[in-house]
């Protein structure tokens, strides 16, 4: 059996950054581990090796005191809730991606030059709550989850248009084109992250060439679900595993296993998963 690896996976910048100032905080003061405002990546295991050196994820802005240290995840979080926080009296520490970070200022601008604000994401998804949130009317902001929705919304004149850091960048494009025919000035802002491209370029190259995909990942990360989704086009078997005890039997029946993983995978779990498939592939 051969092992191939995707050229880009793993841990993007900003969820290296956010365990970096979340590992700072903690040795800072080991006494007073922060919090995490809901869980800073979508990965149990990492979340749970957290949890085992007092680090908790808070849910509600009503578990948070003075004294407490929280941590805002990659995905940023509404102005409301920071406001919310803030009146706690907790100390933030504040791991929002820049990349979030810009197109919640851009939404801001558009929306206080009259523009309408379209998101496309994932509605209900933290990211595209935290940049909706931005608008001082979050209600304002128009979540498109795709090209279906754009077809059903009304003529403008003046909109913006801003990617969720991690939506498919063909989809987005497809959003585009149904916009073009309805708003007279649309702004449009390529928010989509290099690191998610670059991944989903990566493992679009890769199925060309393996037999089977496994794409390991949190099952709640949208990102890891995208790249699964990209993987399987054209058919080809392909598993979403969150470590080893996740991979299906018969993997020995394949040739070549291409491997990926989304932007919130710890290289030590894509590590656990290829030492598993060198030992099968060593027993063929
Ligand atoms: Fe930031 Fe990109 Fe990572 Fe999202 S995928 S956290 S935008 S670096």
């Amino acid at each position: 059996m051969e092992i191939l690896l995707a050229d880009e996976m793993g841990f993007c910048m900003g969820v290296r950054r956010a365990i970096d100032l979340l590992d700072a905080a903690l040795s800072e003061d080991r006494e007073r581990p922060p919090h995490m405002f809901g869980p800073l990546i979508h990965n149990p295991r990492l979340i749970d090796s957290y949890r085992k050196l007092g680090v908790h994820v808070v849910k509600e802005t009503n578990e948070l005191g003075p004294g407490d240290r929280v941590l805002i995840r990659a995905h940023g979080i509404s102005a409301a809730v920071r406001r919310e926080i803030e009146a706690t009296g907790a100390e933030i520490i504040d791991a929002t991606c820049p990349k979030v970070a810009a197109s919640m200022q851009r939404a801001a601008r558009a929306e206080a030059e009259g523009r309408t604000v379209y998101l496309v994401g994932d509605p209900g998804h933290g990211e595209m709550e935290a940049v909706a949130g931005a608008l001082s009317d979050p209600g304002g902001a128009i979540i498109l989850p795709g090209p279906e929705a754009a077809e059903r919304v009304a003529p403008v004149a003046r909109a913006t248009l801003i990617a969720q850091t991690t939506y498919e960048s063909e989809g987005y494009e497809a959003v585009i084109a149904v916009l073009e025919t309805k708003v007279d000035d649309l702004q449009v802002y390529r928010s989509i992250c290099p690191a998610t491209r670059k991944r989903q370029e990566a493992v679009r190259r890769l199925a060309t060439s393996c037999d089977a995909l496994i794409v390991v990942g949190g099952r709640n990360s949208a990102n890891t679900q995208r790249l699964f989704e990209i993987a399987g086009v054209g058919g080809r078997p392909v598993w979403q595993v969150e470590g080893v005890d996740d991979l299906p039997s018969g993997l020995d029946s394949y040739q070549r296993i291409g491997i990926s993983a989304g932007a919130s995978t710890p290289d030590a779990a894509v590590a656990e998963v290829v030492d598993y498939l060198q030992t099968l592939g060593e027993g063929v």
